[in-house]
């Protein structure tokens, strides 16, 4: 760590009464500095509840629209750009309009993991965390498009036994974790419990012990009295599970998941970012309502 940049960040920080956000997923240095981590729609509520005049996000770029979209008087920043998503690029809200025309009469349940546009075209958001709830919530026999994400939908029809038609996106950071992936990892660490997130494919999520979002993998280390643990998601996380567990062992399913697009930012370019008020991150109006609707129904 530069400690003399970090001191600078703080003293910036103080001075724009900024509030730091880093995701689950951002590397060590950042998620030191942070002043909340936590998963995106986590973070977004965290930053919509503080009295910050500006919000440095630390994630993609549709966490920090999301941010905007539920705290549309405070500035959002993104130090880089470039930092997108590239599973929630995967669809457009023309594309979407397209695929709701050829299957009427569904209702579309998008992941958080979306654009703003894509947000303000879907009846319903969902996260991770809550999407199998949320499906449940529904009448049974309502019929449900689900995007961008075909393997957190794959999962959540393969869990609530619910009529759904998935977009084809995916993560390509969690389609490195394949069955054989964990499988091998369970060989290494025997007695290890093995975590998974539900953006891996079905096949693998199946050799998995627990399907889990960040959120809930990290609660669920902390009560578990087990000691180790196989780790099936970007391997930011590990921070935070060594942080809050010292006395517990994780191991990477594989150790080449990392998002690439996650780890663009680092320490100087969330100084920059503080020092020239860069890159600020707007989201139309009436987009912005409409996406919110799909958020305040999910919530
Ligand atoms: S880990 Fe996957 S879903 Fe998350 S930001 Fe990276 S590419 Fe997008």
């Amino acid at each position: 760590m530069d400690e003399a940049l970090v001191k600078e960040i703080a003293i910036l920080k103080k001075q724009h009464n900024a509030v730091i956000l880093a995701h689950n997923y951002e590397s060590d240095e950042i998620q030191a500095i942070a002043d909340y981590t936590g998963d995106s729609l986590g973070l977004s509520r965290t930053a919509a509840k503080t009295d910050a005049d500006v919000i440095v996000f630390c994630g993609v770029f549709f966490m920090a629209e999301t941010a905007k979209i539920l705290s549309p008087q405070k500035k959002v920043l993104l130090p880089d750009l470039n930092a997108g998503c590239p599973m929630a690029d995967m669809i457009t809200a023309e594309k979407l309009r397209a695929f709701k025309a050829a299957n009427p009469g569904r209702t579309v349940i998008c992941y958080v993991n979306s654009t703003a546009e894509v947000k303000a075209e879907s009846d319903i958001c969902c996260t991770s965390a809550n999407a199998i709830d949320l499906v449940k919530a529904l009448p049974v026999d309502e019929k449900i498009l689900f995007v961008p994400d075909m393997h957190l939908g794959r999962f959540v029809a393969e869990k609530t036994g619910r009529d759904i038609i998935c977009w084809k996106g995916f993560c390509p950071t969690h389609m490195k974790i394949t069955a054989d992936v964990v499988r091998s990892a369970r060989q290494r660490h025997p007695l290890a419990i093995v975590l998974i997130h539900p953006e891996c494919m079905w096949e693998a999520v199946q050799e998995a012990d627990e399907a889990l979002s960040t959120g809930q993998m990290l609660a669920f280390v902390k009560k578990s009295e087990a000691k180790e643990f196989v780790i099936a998601t970007e391997k930011g996380i590990l921070y935070q599970l060594r942080k809050d567990n010292p006395g517990k062992e994780f191991y990477m399913a594989s150790p080449d998941i990392v998002c690439p697009n996650m780890k663009k930012i680092n320490l100087l370019k969330v100084r920059d970012a503080l020092l020239k008020m860069q890159y600020e991150v707007t989201v139309d109006r009436v987009l912005a309502v409409k996406a919110k609707q799909a958020i305040d129904r999910m919530l």
